[in-house]
């Protein structure tokens, strides 16, 4: 059956397969082929994955660069035997990176990366993918490889070198992405401010507010600094849209008035005007007259055309009278409102004089600070501080210095304290400062500072040079403590200090 044309051994084939009912996979029908051909085909050269193993195996080394040429060769000529050296050859290289020649194997045994300093790669890898965000799938993919690779038994450094050498060229790109995104990020935050600050020419709160975003928004970026900016923009949203809101009430309501208004104004220019001709039509009459029968309706007439006028006016003037009265109404409880809205979102989570937290915004950053704390086992501390005899002050210099005085204080403190450290205000001349990752020795060492500077940057009254002191307790969150209990404990001890002199720091 040999001299049988290909074509026909093809549908014999073919026919075959249906007769055996064999499934009409390439394997079944090259099987087939060959029986009734009499023949065995070559096998098939994987020539497309062969192609893809050339792409991904490295040629970095004159050794390797000679192998992978090599390699190509032989997938283009189908060699089979030459592929096998070429692998051999790789094989040996890495048991002998040095050796140019894949046969001349010396049996050094291969290096292999201890298994913790892996462990501690992959780990190093595994926490800096969350920084190179998701733009670029490759890298992740490169980690991914890369990790899995550390994490197999005995990984041999020549290998992870390679793996590793390419990862990081791949990282290097990523991060300039990512310091890019964030310069512009920051860049389009500022023209956000700005744009809210123009756009609320009138509001010296918003402004205010504006300048604490963008001071809060300068680099060194930190974690606490942006959550101050994203609780300081959420009131001036609060505080925009109500104000939008409302003007745009305030504007439809006097709409409304207006409407209101010009009606009753035709209505009144209608009835005169009917009165008008209403006389001019009697007065025709009774000159027409001649006898009293006459002229009695028609004054009868004018009678009641006057009386209605009379009403009609009456009406108007009292409706007109309302309309103002609640136009009135309306302004000063518009007023009134902006006055009590001005109040709520200028103390939602600052204090106005000071700038430093109120009550709800030392809550807020206390559970925070604290969870944090409690998560990463870290201490922190509670510091209560009192100016002393600060009637005095205010008794002396009036409320306006009193005030200022506390300006005074809580700005040496933001400026002494680190950019970590929270300060609230808890009552009149009362604050809290937050104290993170401190224990309790370094809490009281860091007031003690503060104190230290308050002498040295006098606050000035005029010419006069005011000493601000202050008696403090500073308590370390215990185990299971509440911030209301710590506050509780360096209240304690802030009276303590007082009772012994004032002017001191004690530790609860
Ligand atoms: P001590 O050293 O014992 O703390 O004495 P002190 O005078 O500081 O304490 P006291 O509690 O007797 O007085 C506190 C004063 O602080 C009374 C109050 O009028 C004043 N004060 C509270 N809040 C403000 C404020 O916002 N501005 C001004 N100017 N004074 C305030
Ligand atoms: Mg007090
Ligand atoms: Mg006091």
């Amino acid at each position: 059956m040999a001299d049988r044309s290909p074509s026909e051994i093809a549908r014999e084939t073919l026919k075959q397969l249906a007769v055996r009912r064999l499934a009409p996979t390439p394997d079944n029908y090259l099987a087939l082929y060959d029986e009734i051909a009499g023949v065995r085909s070559p096998p098939v050269f994987p020539e497309g994955p062969l192609q893809h193993i050339t792409r991904v195996l490295p040629g970095q080394t004159p050794a390797q660069k000679r192998l992978l040429g090599q390699f190509e060769r032989a997938v283009e000529t189908r060699d089979w035997s030459s592929l096998q050296s070429v692998m051999v050859g790789y094989a040996n290289l890495g048991l002998n990176p040095a050796s140019a020649e894949p046969v001349a194997v010396e049996a050094t045994p291969l290096a292999i990366l201890p298994e913790e300093l892996a462990q501690l790669l992959a780990r190093l890898i595994d926490n800096l993918l969350p920084a190179l965000g998701e733009d670029d799938a490759r890298v992740h993919e490169m980690a991914q490889q890369l990790t899995s690779f550390l994490r197999e038994p005995a990984p041999p450094v020549s290998t992870v070198q390679l793996m590793l050498g390419n990862f990081t060229y791949r990282v290097s790109f990523a991060t300039e992405d990512q310091a890019a995104i964030r310069a512009s990020l920051l860049d389009l935050l500022h023209m956000v401010f700005e744009n809210i600050a123009a756009l609320s020419l009138d509001d010296r709160w918003l402004h205010g507010q504006v300048e604490a975003l963008m001071a809060a928004s300068t680099p060194p970026l930190t974690l606490r600094r942006l959550d101050d900016v994203q609780r300081r923009l959420k009131d001036v949203i609060f505080k925009q849209t109500e104000a939008h809101a409302r003007t745009q009430e305030a504007q439809e309501q006097m709409k409304d008035m207006l409407s209101t208004f010009i009606e009753r104004l035709a209505r009144i220019t209608d009835s005169s005007t009917t009165y008008q001709g209403t006389m001019e039509r009697c007065a025709d009459l009774i000159g027409k007259a001649s006898t009293i029968e006459e002229i009695a309706p028609v004054l009868q007439e004018v009678m009641q055309a006057t009386r209605s006028m009379a009403l009609d006016s009456r009406v108007a003037h009292d409706e007109l009278h309302e309309l103002r009265e609640r136009t009135e109404l309306k302004r000063a409880e518009i007023a009134q409102l902006q006055q009590e809205l001005d109040r709520a979102s200028a103390q939602a989570r600052h204090d106005p004089l000071t700038g430093s937290l109120n009550r709800k915004g030392l809550d807020e950053a206390m559970e925070r600070e604290i969870a944090r704390a409690r998560r990463r086992g870290a201490p922190l501390c509670l510091a209560l501080l009192d100016i002393d005899n600060f009637k005095t002050i205010n008794d002396r210099l009036g409320h306006t210095a009193g005030d200022a005085a506390l300006v005074h204080l809580a700005q040496v403190t933001r400026e002494v304290m680190r950019p970590q450290d929270l300060l609230a205000r808890y009552g009149g001349e009362e604050f809290v400062l937050i104290l993170p990752d401190t224990p309790v020795a370094h809490g009281v060492a860091a007031m003690t500072r503060l104190q230290r500077e308050l002498t040295t940057r006098f606050f000035l009254q005029g010419k006069e040079k005011v000493l601000i002191t202050f008696s403090a307790g500073v308590a370390q969150l215990g185990e299971s403590e509440t911030s209301t209990e710590a506050i509780q404990r360096a209240d304690k001890s802030m009276y303590l200090a007082k009772r012994s002199g004032k002017n001191r720091v004690m530790a609860a």
